[in-house]
């Protein structure tokens, strides 16, 4: 793409567009996973992003759906080719969103969300006007270990990094759209459908799902 080329998609993606963007960060054990899945789970119109990943499968996870693992040198080819939307380096490793999936969804008009880390949420921000973003806090950090130690999933030491990180991370809270305070998952649940429910009662949207009845009302 030659740059005045690149300068027109740039100035295209800063318009509205048919369709709304949630992008959620959080720090690690703040429960973020487990609402978006729960979000998503009860409401079937909106799409989550599968990342791009240098870091190794965990778990049960499975490539492709939960995100698609690639190697370095592999991502780096992505990003030369101006592949990710966002990218960012997140406890050692790669993350980035696909431009190409993202685009297509907007273009169709569907409601997407991106569960990445503050620095891609900052990225797509400043990208998208019109995306809502929002950040999980725990309710204190001694809670936030609490929760490392009883998912059982990390060991000491790497709980330990991942605290120090919360600290470097929960400050850049003060950028986001909305905060929702995550101490207990269902409340927490119910303050993100209405993150959504606000976002699509918003005029933009509003006129966009209902077009006849803007016109037949008159209003431009
Ligand atoms: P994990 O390795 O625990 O699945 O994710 C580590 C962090 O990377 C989480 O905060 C997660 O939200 C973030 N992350 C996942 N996918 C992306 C992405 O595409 N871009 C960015 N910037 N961060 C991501």
């Amino acid at each position: 793409m030659n740059i005045s080329a690149d300068k027109a998609a740039e100035h295209a993606c800063k318009d509205d567009f048919p369709g709304n963007l949630f992008v959620v960060a959080a720090p690690s054990g703040a429960g973020k996973s487990s609402l978006v899945r729960s979000l998503l789970a009860r409401d079937a119109a909106i799409r989550l992003s599968v990342s791009y990943t240098t870091r190794a499968p965990r778990g049960q996870e499975i490539d492709g759906r939960d995100y698609c693992f690639i190697s370095r040198a592999d991502f780096e080819q992505r990003i030369a080719a101006g592949e990710f939307i966002e990218w960012a380096e997140v406890h050692g490793n790669l993350y980035g969103t696909s431009r190409a999936w993202l685009e297509q969804r907007m273009a169709d008009g569907v409601d997407v969300m991106l569960e990445i880390d503050w620095q891609g949420a900052e990225q797509v921000k400043a990208r998208f006007a019109n995306a809502v973003s929002v950040f999980i806090l725990p309710p204190s950090y001694a809670e936030l270990e609490a929760r490392l130690v009883h998912r059982g999933e990390d060991s000491a030491e790497v709980i330990a990094r991942r605290l120090l990180q919360a600290r470097v991370e929960t400050p850049h809270a003060a950028s986001f759209d909305f905060i929702i305070v995550n101490h207990e998952i269902n409340h927490a649940l119910r303050d993100l459908e209405a993150v959504v429910a606000a976002q699509r009662l918003r005029y933009a949207a509003q006129r966009r799902a209902h077009p006849e009845v803007f016109t037949a009302l008159g209003i431009v």
